[in-house]
């Protein structure tokens, strides 16, 4: 439109959730008319996040070390872990602060038409970690989405002959909804009131 560069910055812009064709031109002329100095700290912070950040190797969550300040937490309880769909899901059971047990993040969720199985969320090397012994309950935070109960339910399988308690996120969790969308308190809710599978 005024330059190829503008377009670029308006289609790169376009790739982030939400945001439609109006919001990145809004959003392309904002940064490059009014707020030069905001658009360059946004460009450093950019580069550094994605140049620093990577996945933690216990619980694939994110960190910039090669294990995260949660699988390192010695006042955690390691017989508690919470399995989630995404670190979003971490950030948003996190700020309920009601929850001090680990993490472990499957990165999606099981959906065999687009191909997605068990090994491709990582599953099997959750089984390893949970034969080790040192969990003693799993809580199944899934989202309550087809595909997260279905993963849930895939989950509750593989685990049933392990010594393990299940349970299950429910109340509060609206049916088809996507956890770090749910605010806090009813988040907070859900997990205090898991159901037991097992
Ligand atoms: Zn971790």
């Amino acid at each position: 439109m005024f330059s190829p560069k503008f377009d670029e910055l308006v289609q790169a812009l376009r790739t982030l959730p939400s945001v439609g064709p109006k919001s990145a031109q809004r959003m392309a002329l904002n940064l490059v008319m009014k707020n030069k100095l905001q658009a360059e700290i946004l460009a450093n912070a950019l580069h550094h996040a994605v140049n620093s950040i990577v996945t933690c190797q216990i619980c694939h969550s994110l960190t910039e070390q090669d294990v995260c300040d949660i699988c390192l937490a010695y006042d955690r309880d390691d017989g508690l872990l919470c399995v989630v769909e995404s670190p979003a899901d971490v950030l948003a059971i996190e700020q309920t602060g009601s929850f001090r047990g680990k993490y472990y993040v499957l990165g999606g969720h099981l959906s065999p038409l687009d191909g997605v199985g068990p090994e491709d969320i990582g599953i099997p090397s959750l089984m390893t970690r949970l034969k080790q012994g040192i969990v003693k309950e799993v809580i199944l935070a899934t989202n309550a989405t087809v595909e997260g109960q279905a993963t849930a339910h895939y989950l509750l399988e593989a685990c049933k002959h392990l010594p393990l308690k299940l349970t299950r996120i429910a109340q509060g969790v609206p049916q088809g909804g996507e956890l770090e969308y749910v605010d806090s308190h009813t988040l907070g809710q859900a997990m205090h009131h898991r159901l037991q599978f097992k």
